[in-house]
């Protein structure tokens, strides 16, 4: 008896330990997002625990909110009567505090994420209409104009940047007709901070959200969010609470923005907050212009040596992203099996189409850290060889 006991105590003993240590394969993420984080951030991010209401946390904190307000969202100055904060992930969705049950909310849709602001004003109770224009395209501010005379909406989200389709929305004439019909606008500006000119002050966006892990290159989990003077002011004058306590953004403003003092409201994803002020501060060190230009530059690398494997990107280059780029899948080509062959072969990430683009595109993002022309290089050569193995045929081009 007393044997077999031991035995089995042996056996327990030789097996294997349960977990294998934590080993992510290394990939080079050029897909639709996350992309590769900054070295900088990651580093960041391992930094010591401090608690969410140690005076240096607030500082750090304040330290996030002065970078976001002077080299991230355009132009803002320190007196300037946006309200900038900076929240978990989820967070972003306090934008549509802006919604009271009844309101009218128009939404741009030309692509997936359009779609998923009507399924949320509808959860919102807000009286929703959606404007739609073929995937790819984007609206007129002649379109904009009259579906705003005919359903006076008190808010209209556009996205700025439609990560579904590659297209780039221009917001400063749609803010100005929005501010004529007493509208407030929102913009989704995830996939364009820091990667595409975004001037949130100068076009007199009255709301926008964005996200840490496209071109501001620090890992998903934190996320960045604006309110101007017409939007704060509606936030005050709600008539009735936000039904969710946690996502009430005049609770959450007075826990983040009360000089000194706060109130306890959630813990703040300390680490996060870390690396996102790493990943502001690489911004502020490069200068938000110069970030720009570097989008632009290592897009049209790509674009030139996509035209010469004969591809064809979805979206005109007027309106083209430089940060994601949504490539037409050739006649014969299966999409899915080019996009698991450069994983499987080349450690490469690129996205399959969303939505109606499903198997119609293959998007490739070139955000934040990922920008750089050795990368532009190693995705064309990985992509070239991929498309050869489905007997996609073309001329040597000239990047080889
Ligand atoms: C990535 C992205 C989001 C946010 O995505 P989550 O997966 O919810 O973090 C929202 N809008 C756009 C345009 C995006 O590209």
């Amino acid at each position: 008896m007393q044997t077999s006991t031991l035995k089995q105590a042996k056996l327990v003993i030789e097996k294997p330990p349960l977990f294998e240590p934590l080993d992510p394969p290394s990939r080079l993420l050029c897909g639709p997002g996350p992309c590769n984080p900054h070295p900088r951030v990651l580093k960041a991010l391992s930094m010591q625990e401090i608690g969410h209401l140690d005076s240096a946390f607030l500082h750090i904190m304040e330290e996030t909110k002065v970078l976001h307000f002077c080299d991230i969202l355009g132009k803002l100055t320190m007196n300037s009567l946006y309200l900038s904060l900076v929240l978990d992930q989820l967070n972003w969705k306090l934008a549509f505090n802006l919604l009271e049950p009844g309101d009218k909310f128009l939404v741009g849709c030309n692509g997936y994420f359009g779609h998923r602001l009507v399924e949320m004003g509808h959860r919102y109770g807000a009286s929703v209409v959606s404007l739609q224009v073929p995937w790819g395209q984007i609206f007129s501010a002649e379109v904009l104009e009259e579906h705003i005379r005919k359903h006076r909406p008190k808010v209209l989200a556009l996205i700025h940047a439609e990560t579904s389709t590659g297209a780039c929305q221009p917001l400063k004439e749609a803010a100005d007709i929005c501010h004529h019909y007493d509208c407030l606008l929102v913009a989704d500006t995830v996939t364009s901070i820091s990667g595409v000119p975004l001037h949130i002050d100068q076009w007199n966006v009255d709301a926008a959200y964005a996200g840490s892990q496209k071109c501001l290159s620090c890992p998903p989990g934190i996320a960045p969010l604006t309110f101007g003077p017409r939007a704060l002011d509606k936030l005050r004058k709600r008539r009735c609470k936000v039904k969710n306590w946690y996502l009430d953004m005049n609770l959450i403003a007075s826990y983040l923005n009360k000089n000194g003092s706060r109130s306890y409201h959630h813990t703040a994803p300390i680490n996060m907050c870390y690396g996102l002020r790493e990943a502001l501060a690489l911004v502020a060190e490069e200068g938000l212009e110069q970030r720009w230009l570097r989008h632009e530059r290592n897009a049209l690398l790509l674009w030139k040596g996509l035209a010469e494997l004969g591809l064809e990107c979805l979206v005109p280059q007027q309106h083209r992203l430089p940060t994601l780029t949504t490539i037409q899948v050739p006649k014969g080509i299966q999409a899915t099996a080019v996009t698991s062959y450069m994983l499987q072969n080349f450690g490469i990430e690129i996205g399959n189409g969303l939505g109606e683009l499903e198997g119609k595109v293959w998007r490739v993002g070139l955000m934040g850290y990922n920008s750089r022309t050795e990368v532009v290089k190693t995705l064309l050569v990985a992509l070239q060889t991929a498309l050869l193995q489905q007997g996609h045929s073309f001329i040597r081009p000239s990047f080889m």
